[in-house]
Parts: C-alpha cells; sequence; structure tokens
C-alpha cells in the first residue's frame, strides 16, 4: 500500500485532519511532529511543516527521505489572483512556480538556477483525484464556504508562492501582470514541488481560497482559516483519498 503524506503550513489547516487518523502514532523529528497511521483506507503520515518556502523544503524532505512517502499531497489556504478566483473556491495546482526567485540576468527570471525549470510539475492522476475530490468536498461544505465569500468552484492551473503575504491590491497587480496565468498565491507548494521533482515523487497541491491577496486579505485570511480551512481540509483529503 502506497503511503501518502499529507502537508500543512498552519495547525487550523490540519485541525479536523489530524484526529480523523486512525491508529496515529506520533514521532518527532527536525522540531516537527509527524503523525502515522490510515485514513480513509489510505496508509498517511501528515505534518504541520510551518510557514514558508525554507519550513516546506525541510518537511519534505523529511518526509520522502526518512518517512518514505510514495506521493505527497499539499493543502491549505492561499490568495486568489486569478480574476475569476473567489473566496471559497479551490484551485488545484497543474504547476507551481516560485514567484520571488530571481537569479536575472544569469538565469530567466523565475527559473530555479541549475534546474533548467520555473514552472516544477504536478503528477496528473494524482492531480485529477484530488480535483474529484475537492468538487465533492465543496459540494458538502460550500454553504460555509459561500458564508464568507462567494465561490464553491475548482479550478486547475498554476499556483506561485514565495516569502511574502501578498496583501495589497498593488503586488497582487504586479503578480498578474508578470504571470498572468498565475490563478494563485501562497507561500509553500513550489518549494515542495522543488523537492518532490529532486525526488521524482508525485505531488498534488491543493488550496482553498482564504482572501483575495488585497488589501482586506488580511481580514478574510484569518476568518476563513479559522471557520472554514479545517472542515474543507479534511473533507478534501478524505475524498480525494478515497478517489485515488
Ligand atoms: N501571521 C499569519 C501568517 C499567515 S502567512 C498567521 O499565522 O495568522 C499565510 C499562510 O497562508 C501561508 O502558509 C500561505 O501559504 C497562505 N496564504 C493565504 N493567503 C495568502 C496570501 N494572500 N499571500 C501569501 N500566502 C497566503
Amino acid at each position: 500500500m502506497p503511503r501518502t503524506a499529507l502537508i500543512a503550513a498552519m495547525n487550523e489547516e490540519l485541525a479536523a485532519l489530524l484526529p480523523a487518523i486512525e491508529g496515529a502514532r506520533v514521532e518527532p523529528r527536525g522540531g516537527r511532529e509527524f503523525w502515522l497511521g490510515r485514513l480513509a483506507g489510505h496508509e498517511v503520515v501528515a505534518v504541520r511543516s510551518g510557514i514558508g518556502k525554507v519550513a516546506a523544503a525541510v518537511t519534505a524532505t523529511l518526509l520522502l527521505d526518512h518517512f518514505r512517502a510514495d506521493r505527497v499531497l499539499f493543502l491549505g489556504v492561499a490568495g486568489g489572483i486569478g480574476t475569476a478566483v473567489q473566496v471559497g473556491d479551490v484551485v488545484v495546482a497543474d504547476a507551481l512556480l516560485q514567484h520571488d526567485m530571481d537569479a536575472s540576468p544569469l538565469f530567466p527570471r523565475h527559473e530555479v538556477p541549475l534546474t533548467g525549470l520555473s514552472r516544477f510539475p504536478v503528477d496528473a492522476g494524482f492531480s485529477d483525484a484530488v480535483a474529484r475530490g475537492a468538487a465533492a468536498a465543496l459540494a458538502e461544505h460550500g454553504e460555509t464556504a459561500a458564508l464568507l465569500g462567494h465561490g464553491c468552484r475548482v479550478h486547475r492551473g498554476l499556483i506561485v508562492s514565495g516569502d511574502r503575504f501578498v496583501a495589497t491590491v498593488g503586488e497582487s497587480r504586479a503578480l498578474r501582470a508578470l504571470l498572468p496565468d498565475a490563478l494563485a498565491v501562497e507561500m509553500e507548494g513550489a518549494a515542495v514541488a522543488q523537492v518532490c521533482h529532486a525526488f521524482g515523487t508525485p505531488l498534488a497541491v491543493v488550496r482553498s481560497i482564504s482572501d483575495r491577496a488585497d488589501d482586506t486579505a488580511h481580514v478574510d485570511f484569518g476568518e476563513f482559516l479559522h471557520r472554514v480551512a479545517a472542515p474543507l481540509g479534511l473533507a478534501i483529503v478524505q475524498h480525494a483519498l478515497a478517489a485515488a
């Protein structure tokens, strides 16, 4: 049975998921707590990475090299950047890019030096299962999300990551101008994608949209995180694992 790694950056994003793990055994390593057990009939190892690209990369490396995960699912909240992406929607990545990587003029902007890549891939089949899971989860929890926003659609496309909470209209507009196909912005996904690419391990990234990365992002973010992120996160993972 393949072992699926489940990663989220913050406690709130895992609050419903960790107690749902059957036969959970907690193993500390590298300043993190890795929860091993079973969920929706699958062997899982779940962990809170902490916020930002370095925290996420360390965590992903431990999951792959020490805990021998066979595939990785990153879940959490993100800011909506795409014009059609609303609070309450879900974005499943079809590629991930580090928007704050810039070694130009030595390398093209956004390219991770010496990898030849700016857009890191995800596993198409696993991401399909996660998107189906997200649609099923929204059908159950859309009402809660709709209380806070308007959306409950599932989008597929580019997710961009950087070590910045994007919380002004100016900054999200600048990101959109530079990367017109970006749907969502967050702080971990592309780092995990780089690690998974190095190990050749399948990855999917799913983000529920907590804010529009604009001047009210900090308010929307907090409310969504506390009211919606936990139940929606668990439902997405349960449906995704059942479909995978
Ligand atoms: N002080 C805040 C820090 C949150 S950082 C707190 O803990 O309350 C934002 C987290 O949510 C990151 O893990 C990131 O991946 C995601 N995120 C949500 N909206 C975002 C946005 N607009 N810009 C960047 N990251 C965002």
